[in-house]
């Protein structure tokens, strides 16, 4: 039944957009070579593609988001796998949704904006802070060359984010269950890192793991409001150098020093 309603809801939206009626018809068994469970699924999936398609050009491409990788990325990711199953028609809109537990998937432009002011590169480790549904670490995994660390903090969001990541095939993201604010001292120094949740301050132990030119990019401010996205950057001295690149909202770093 969910997944019927899922088909439903895709074709109204695909519909409302004026696409061709061809474009989301389902093919009946009879006129279908494959069985009609592989076919509806097929279906389904093509028009998942034409939503997050047109995610990437009117919401992320549209505003600014220029690096190659990171469209590609945004294009090869079905976020739709990433949200419960009564979220999935909404997978592809620009707005975060929920996953449980008080937390959120964060909004598909701040992820692809997030993911480019990172500055990747073939060979970078990248650590991620938040893994929550593990979408953003798959973004990550999509470049080419990357080595991912991802830590969550609530046992069951790590669990669950652990399992979708390896049946989606990413071998190349390591999870962990943790307090994200001590960082992942072992695979330290990292090329960049990246805090998906807000701190009130910036955690002194990430700032010690990243590398000489590593990037962080973290939402900084008050718990339940709006903060400053910083990206920082760590120069040769040691010194850190700060970039104001906007308000955003994200949901609450917890753990720490407070
Ligand atoms: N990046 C995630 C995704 O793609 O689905 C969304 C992250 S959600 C906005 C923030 C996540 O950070 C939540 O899952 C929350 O449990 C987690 N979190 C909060 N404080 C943390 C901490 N100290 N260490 C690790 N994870 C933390």
């Amino acid at each position: 039944m969910r997944g019927t309603g899922v088909i439903l809801f895709l074709t109204l939206v695909l519909l409302s957009a004026c696409c061709p009626l061809a474009d989301v018809s389902v093919p009946t068994a009879a006129s279908s070579p494959v069985p009609a469970a592989a076919s509806t699924l097929t279906t389904q999936e093509a028009a998942f593609a034409e939503l997050r398609e047109r995610m990437v050009v009117e919401t992320i491409e549209r505003r600014g988001i220029t690096d190659a990788e990171v469209l590609k990325a945004m294009r090869g990711v079905p976020r739709h796998l990433f949200v419960p199953e009564d979220e999935q028609g909404y997978a592809y809109g620009d707005h975060p949704l929920p996953i449980g537990y008080g937390q959120t998937i964060s909004q598909p432009y701040i992820v692809a904006l997030m993911t480019e002011l990172l500055e990747l590169k073939e060979g970078d480790t990248v650590l991620e802070v938040g893994t929550g549904s593990g979408y953003q670490a798959a973004i990550l995994g999509e470049i080419p060359g990357i080595e991912v660390y991802t830590i969550e903090i609530i046992p069951e969001l790590a669990k669950s984010a652990r399992e979708r990541l390896e049946s989606l095939g990413y071998a190349r993201i390591h999870c962990k269950e943790a307090d994200g604010y001590y960082g992942w001292p072992e695979h330290a120094p990292f090329d960049a890192i990246i805090v998906t949740a807000a701190p009130d301050h910036i955690p002194q132990p990430l700032v010690d793991q990243l590398s000489e030119g590593g990037r962080m990019v973290i939402p900084v401010g008050p718990p339940g409001g709006y903060q400053t996205l910083w990206k920082l950057v760590k120069q040769p001295d040691g010194e850190v150098e700060n970039y104001n690149m906007g308000g955003v909202a994200f949901v609450p770093l917890t753990g720490g020093d407070r």
